[in-house]
């Protein structure tokens, strides 16, 4: 089976409630449709994590959230966090893993090729000459007026559509002009910079050597050649192939459809999670971070609350809390630094921090 229609057998398999819904106004949602499948050297698929989802959470909720929040909720960016879930529950599985001659870590097996599977280009760089094709850029202001918002408020970074001549530049995730402020970054940027990290987050990364991106499927309908070049050339990296499809995902974007509020994340034979504003459907509060049972178990607070132990056991940290153990993986941020100052205007988001310390892993010790 190919990719796309992996990811798309999967979403086909969900309860109509959480699938996008016809609104009782008579609106109608789309939303995209993202997968993280294993193709082996047998070219035989494997659909690891799919997820929906459009939306982003505004910067704000940083302030409370302190890790309980899943604060990127676009499609591609679930379905590789959720992934990141699968690495660390299938790190001991001979199956996937092998042991590595790094201490501490252990090796993904080459014969494996992740490839990613998306509904619509990603938004950002990758996606500007599909998006403009129907939808208009924000009404620029004036050059002064412009100047001093985006100087106060991202830091020179483009917001979403503003700036809409600018090629080749980091921007924030689209939304409406109007919406509440997010500096999280489009996912052109993001996967730009999964060129040179790979596609493991900094818990995985202290236990797991790199992984990469093989490749990325897109529908031959929205892709544009000279976009994604632009985008992925931007820095030296793992080159990442990109493959068109000929399916069309039945709930994709339409003119005229609505943006769908939730999202669905979910592991093959795993946990599926419904989740609006970054938590569990039926537990958001507004300014404040959900109770336990209402938090996502990909929120970075909860796998480490899972793993945490696992992950301190092979590669034990002195850090106190989150950031500090981020911080500490020197070579990691040195790439990190590199890549955005490659990439440019790279506003840096809230720490969005929690404590280590009164985690399984720390009353282990
Ligand atoms: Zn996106």
């Amino acid at each position: 089976m190919e990719v796309a229609a992996a990811v798309v057998a999967q979403f086909d398999k969900l309860k109509p409630g959480q699938k996008p819904q016809t609104r009782s106004n008579g609106d109608q949602e789309w939303t995209v449709l993202a997968g993280v499948c294993l193709v082996d050297d047998q070219n035989h698929t494997e659909c690891i994590t799919f997820a929906t989802g459009v939306k982003v959470v505004p910067e704000r909720a940083r302030d409370y959230s302190h890790g309980t929040i899943v604060m990127d909720n676009h499609a591609e960016m679930l379905a590789l966090r959720a992934f990141n879930w699968w690495i660390l529950k299938h790190i001991d599985d001979d199956k996937y893993f092998e042991a590595s001659e790094i201490a501490g870590k252990r090796r993904f097996k080459s014969k494996y090729s992740v490839q990613l599977y998306i509904s619509e280009p990603p938004c950002g760089d990758a996606s500007m000459s599909y998006i403009a094709q129907d939808q208009p850029a924000w009404k620029r202001r004036k050059v002064s007026e412009d100047h001093d918002r985006s100087e106060d408020a991202t830091g020179g970074v483009a917001r979403g559509r503003a700036q809409f001549d600018e090629l080749g530049v980091v921007r924030t995730k689209p939304g409406r002009a109007d919406s509440l402020l997010s500096l999280s970054k489009s996912c052109s940027d993001k996967l730009a910079l999964k060129q040179v990290l790979g596609v493991i987050n900094s818990m995985v990364s202290s236990v797991v050597e790199p992984i990469w991106l093989e490749a990325m499927v897109v529908p031959e309908s929205k892709y544009v050649e000279q976009d994604f070049d632009r985008c992925f050339n931007r820095i030296d990296g793992h080159r990442i192939k990109v493959m068109t499809t000929d399916s069309e995902f039945s709930y994709g974007k339409h003119p005229d459809k609505v943006a769908a509020a939730n999202g669905v994340v979910g592991v093959v034979g795993g946990p599926i999670e419904t989740l609006v504003h970054g938590v569990k459907l039926g537990s958001y509060k507004k300014n404040r971070a959900p109770n336990p049972k209402g938090q996502s178990k990909f929120c970075n607070w909860q796998m480490w609350q899972t793993y945490g132990e696992r992950i301190s056991r092979d590669n034990p940290t002195k850090a106190q809390n989150y950031c500090e153990f981020k911080e500490s993986q020197i070579e990691r941020q040195r790439l990190k630094a590199h890549v955005q100052k490659q990439l440019g205007r790279w506003v840096r988001t809230g720490s969005d921090d929690f404590p280590l310390m009164g985690t399984k892993s720390a009353t282990m010790k």
